[in-house]
């Protein structure tokens, strides 16, 4: 089996798993040498030839497989050979966190910069302006809405960022040793 070591990293293996789920799992983490067909690997994992084929074509959407096609001259079959190219993970996965962080960074911005008010009966958020275009009362239940506080959200998103940018500059700097 190739890249052993990259596959000992359980997170790795959760993206691996969150990629081509549990039917695709045995495909994904057990990566051959060289070149392998989608009959191969079917037979050797005991797998439905066309699980094999849907996360061999999961890898291939992103970058982590490929496969060149070989015209048997006897039979005329067309014979798919796959290649897998597991050294595109860790990128892979830098640019995924830097998605993530994003997406944080603008949600955190968000929760910062609004104000909310909460009808604490149903549980139902408002921004400012909406709850003032309510008149401050609930439109399902009419109870008062009341100004709600939600800086331990915005400090726990704050944490969870720090952590994200801590990680991505780990990675930054383990590259570029
Ligand atoms: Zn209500």
């Amino acid at each position: 089996m190739a890249f052993e070591e990259l596959l000992n990293d359980p997170v790795i293996q959760k993206y691996l798993h969150e990629l081509v789920g549990p039917e695709g799992m045995p495909v994904a983490a057990a990566p051959p040498e060289g070149e392998v067909t989608d009959e191969e690997l079917a037979e050797e994992l005991d797998l439905e030839l066309n699980d094999v084929r849907r996360a061999l074509f999961i890898l291939y959407e992103n970058d982590l497989a490929s496969y060149r096609r070989v015209r048997d001259e006897d039979s005329g079959w067309l014979t798919y050979l796959w290649t897998f190219h597991y050294d595109n993970i860790p990128e892979n996965l830098e640019e995924e966190m830097e998605r993530l962080l994003a997406a944080l960074e603008e949600r955190e911005e968000y929760e910062r910069t609004h104000e909310f008010y909460l009808c604490e009966v149903c549980s139902i958020r408002f921004e400012f302006g909406d709850a003032m275009d309510q008149g401050f009362q609930c439109p399902e239940c009419a109870s008062p809405l009341e100004s709600m506080d939600n800086d331990d959200l915005v400090g726990a998103m704050e944490q969870r960022l720090n952590t994200l940018r801590e990680e991505l500059n780990a990675d930054i700097h383990a590259e570029a040793d």
